[in-house]
């Protein structure tokens, strides 16, 4: 029997996120791994395309220090919003905590936290954040 296919959306993304795993959509033709998933790939037009779990780290290649926020996370301003290349391939855009003063910096090493305590006045989809990479030696 063929393995069960979970449908490559992106609620499905987040449903992997409420089990604390990282997921993107990947090729099976050229290997290509994408956020958000897409049923074909954008690279080589295959249609194999599946899910795969990957690296939770990445480097900072863009972000921006928000002062007003939606509602939702107000209470978290100001904060800063980056887009992260991960070691994988994927760009995964997210909330940036753990920098002092909100301090970022193009290239700093970050990995994705899963969010265990979400408000309940928060959209219904688990969430998930980057934060600094603590120690390099850490597995
Ligand atoms: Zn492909």
């Amino acid at each position: 029997m063929e393995n069960v296919v979970s449908p490559l959306t992106i609620e499905q993304f987040y449903k992997f996120i409420g089990e604390k795993k990282l997921m993107a959509a990947e090729c099976k033709h050229c290997g290509l791994k994408i956020i958000p998933p897409k049923p074909i790939c954008p690279k080589c037009d295959s249609r194999e395309m599946g899910w795969t779990e990957i690296k939770t780290r990445g480097k900072l290649i863009t972000y921006t220090v928000i002062y007003v926020a939606p509602e939702e996370f107000q209470h978290l301003a100001p904060y800063v919003y980056g887009i992260v290349e991960l070691e994988d391939g994927p760009r995964l855009p997210g909330i940036i905590k753990g920098l002092p003063n909100n301090d970022a910096e193009i290239g700093m090493e970050l990995e994705v936290e899963f969010e265990t305590t979400a408000p309940a006045t928060w959209p219904q989809w688990p969430r998930y954040y980057f934060r600094p990479v603590k120690s390099k030696g850490e597995q």
